[in-house]
């Protein structure tokens, strides 16, 4: 009840951070950061991270620690089926008709895909949930369509991951908006009907080999683009002649690292640009979302809060997962993160 209050104080919008866990294959090199956070409360809700080390001009060696708080923090050891308790609802309330945006933000190999994309990630999941509800609400009259599509934002282009492999620079998507329904239609862009549960591991398999087509050596394409799991839900009733229209967007976020000035040139340079781009767009649509008052919000600056424009308004929740790496050599990227992250609060 009272968490149920608090978030719509907040105008539906929150914010959990996970840390993952140190790796096994991690060298001796890869030190651990100091990192607290009350594990063993199982409501943990605060993060402390002690900053580098910064020597004063007299050789004085000092520390600060960083304190944040967002309305979950996971641990290294949490696992992805606890992390999916605590939005189940979320997911849940897309069948009674809202909208829902998910996202996974951090710099790359912060555990994004582990939690979003991977075979046993938040997005399986959902759909396995979906699927059982909306089969329990049989029952009561409801039957419920469910299809999904699988887009990727790269370079501020939309493409079809569901596409023939090959072809995913070639074809691109349109975005449509119905602005009196304030619905949206991706012409160009494949939905599936998941008919079954089990569908949705034959699709991610699809977007996952398109992905590694188009990718190079140099350029590891998933870390680099945006990819957003469209899941529509159209229910109707029977009995009772309700009907009803959700749709869950789940987004694994391009890596939000900075690349060195040095290191990006060319297409690099214009993709690191369109990274940056989008990722601070979303966070300034998030932050005027979050601060209601029907101020202007600027859907418009970027592809992928076009393309999100009425999931992210009116009948819509949104949920940001801050990734984070335990590791000391990723302090300064895991601190930009934390308080981008705040900054959306
Ligand atoms: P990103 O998508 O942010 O680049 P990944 O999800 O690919 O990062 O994670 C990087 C590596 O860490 C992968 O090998 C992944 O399996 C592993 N990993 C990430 N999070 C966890 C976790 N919570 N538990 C175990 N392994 C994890
Ligand atoms: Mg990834």
């Amino acid at each position: 009840k009272l968490h149920n209050q608090v978030q719509e104080l907040k105008g539906n919008i929150r914010v959990f951070c996970r840390v993952r866990p140190t790796l096994p294959s991690a060298t001796e090199e890869e030190l651990p950061a100091k990192i607290d956070f009350p594990d063993s409360i199982e409501d943990a809700k605060e993060v402390a991270i002690q900053g580098p080390e910064q020597k004063s001009a007299l050789g004085k060696v000092t520390t600060s620690t960083h304190n944040f708080s967002f309305d979950r923090v996971f641990g290294p050891n949490s696992e992805n089926a606890a992390v999916f308790e605590e939005i189940s609802q979320l997911v849940q309330s897309a069948l009674d008709g809202y909208n829902v945006c998910i996202f996974c933000y951090g710099q790359t190999g912060s555990g994004k895909t582990f939690t979003m994309t991977s075979p046993d990630g938040m997005i399986p999941r959902a759909v396995s949930q979906i699927y059982a509800s909306a089969q329990a609400l049989e029952e009561k009259g409801w039957r419920y369509c469910m299809a999904g599509s699988f887009v990727e934002v790269y370079n501020e282009d939309l493409n079809d991951l569901l596409g023939e492999p090959g072809e995913l620079d070639r074809k691109k998507i349109e975005i449509r908006h119905d602005t009196d329904k304030k619905r949206t239609e991706l012409k160009g862009a494949e939905s599936v009907v998941l008919d079954s549960a089990d569908r949705v591991h034959e699709l991610l398999a699809r977007a996952s080999k398109n992905r590694s087509v188009a990718a190079t050596k140099a350029n590891e394409r998933s870390s680099r683009s945006h990819s957003v799991f469209i899941l529509k839900l159209i229910g109707e009733n029977s009995i009772t002649g309700e009907t009803s229209t959700g749709t869950l967007n789940l987004v694994d976020l391009a890596g939000s690292e900075r690349l060195a000035h040095s290191q990006a040139t060319g297409d690099r340079l214009k993709e690191t640009q369109n990274i940056n781009k989008s990722l601070s767009c979303l966070g300034d649509v998030i932050g005027a979302l979050g601060q209601g008052g029907g101020g202007h919000v600027p859907y418009r600056n970027s592809k992928l809060t076009y393309l999100l424009q009425y999931s992210l308004s009116g009948q819509s929740k949104t949920l940001m997962f801050v990734m984070i790496s335990p590791l000391q050599a990723h302090l300064s990227e895991t601190l930009t993160s934390l308080k981008f992250a705040t900054k959306v609060h």
